[in-house]
C-alpha cells in the first residue's frame, strides 16, 4: 500500500511550476532552444508557418491524476522544442505514443501538435530537462538546474505508483529528485529493471525511445510493450510478476 509520494518535499512546494514558462536558468540551453527556430527542416516549414515555433521550456503533458509518470531526457530540438508538447513531432514520439496507444493509455498512436486532440489517461509525460540541449547532452549543472521542475511534476501526482525512466540520464535524474528525507535506493540503470522507491512508488527503466535505439533494434516495440506491462502490473498489484523479466 502506498504511503506517501517520495518526490513531494516541502522546499519546492508551489515554486517550480510558475517559473517554468519563462525560465532562463541555463544560458547555453536558452540560446540553443531559441536558435533552432532558424534551422527548421524543409519538411516542417509548412507546419511551423501555421503553428509557429515553440522554442521555450516544454511543460509536462498528460493526466494530472496519473498513476504512471514517464520521464524522458529533454525535448528534441525539432520535436517538442518545435511543437511545445513532450514527444511530439519526432520519431521518438512516434514510437512512444504508438506504444501507449497499443496499451489503451493514449487516444491516438501519433502526436503531431498541441491542437491534434490527443488525450492521455493515467499517464503524465515529462523529462529531466525542459529545454533541448545540443547533441542531447546536457551538463550536470543544467540537469541540476532543472531538477525542481521534475520534482514538482512528480510531487504533484497524488496517485503516483510508477515512474518509467527512459534512459540512464532520466533514471539518475529521478533518483536525484527523490526527497533526501525519504532515502534513495542505490540502483543503476538497467533496461527492464524495477526498483521500489519510498512510499511504495516504483522506478522502472527502459532504453530511451530515440531513433538510435529503435532504428537499430536495441529497443523494439515488443520490448517496450513488456516494459509497459511491467509498469501496469506494478501500478495495479504493487509488485513485479513472479516471472520477470519475461523470456
Ligand atoms: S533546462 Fe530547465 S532549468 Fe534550464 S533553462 Fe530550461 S527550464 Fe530552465
Amino acid at each position: 500500500m502506498r504511503q506517501s509520494n517520495p518526490f513531494c518535499v516541502s522546499e519546492i512546494a508551489g515554486a517550480p511550476g510558475a517559473g517554468l514558462a519563462v525560465c532562463r536558468r541555463c544560458p547555453r540551453l536558452v540560446a540553443w532552444r531559441e536558435g533552432q527556430a532558424g534551422h527548421v527542416p524543409a519538411r516542417f516549414l509548412e507546419w511551423t508557418c501555421t503553428h509557429g515555433f515553440w522554442g521555450a521550456p516544454v511543460p509536462a503533458f498528460g493526466d494530472c491524476l496519473a498513476w504512471l509518470a514517464i520521464v524522458g531526457l529533454a525535448p528534441a530540438a525539432q520535436g517538442a522544442n518545435r511543437t511545445g508538447r513532450m514527444f511530439t513531432g519526432d520519431r521518438s514520439g512516434e514510437f512512444l505514443w504508438a506504444g501507449l496507444h497499443r496499451r489503451g493509455w493514449a487516444s491516438h498512436a501519433r502526436s503531431e501538435g498541441r491542437d491534434d486532440g490527443l488525450e492521455v489517461a493515467g499517464v503524465l509525460i515529462t523529462a529531466a530537462l525542459r529545454c533541448a540541449p545540443p547533441a542531447n547532452r546536457p551538463s550536470a549543472v543544467e540537469v541540476k538546474n532543472c531538477r525542481p521542475y521534475l520534482r514538482g511534476d512528480l510531487g504533484r501526482l497524488v496517485n503516483l505508483r510508477v515512474v518509467l525512466a527512459l534512459g540512464r540520464l532520466a533514471h539518475d535524474a529521478v533518483l536525484a529528485a527523490v526527497g533526501a528525507a525519504t532515502g534513495r535506493p542505490r540502483t543503476r540503470f538497467r533496461h527492464g529493471a524495477a526498483a521500489e522507491l519510498a512510499g511504495g512508488v516504483w522506478l522502472v527503466d527502459s532504453y530511451h525511445v530515440s531513433q538510435q535505439n529503435t532504428f537499430t533494434g536495441r529497443l523494439t516495440a515488443a520490448m517496450f510493450d513488456d516494459v509497459l506491462t511491467l509498469c501496469d502490473t506494478l501500478g495495479g498489484v504493487g509488485r513485479p510478476p513472479a516471472a520477470w523479466p519475461p523470456g
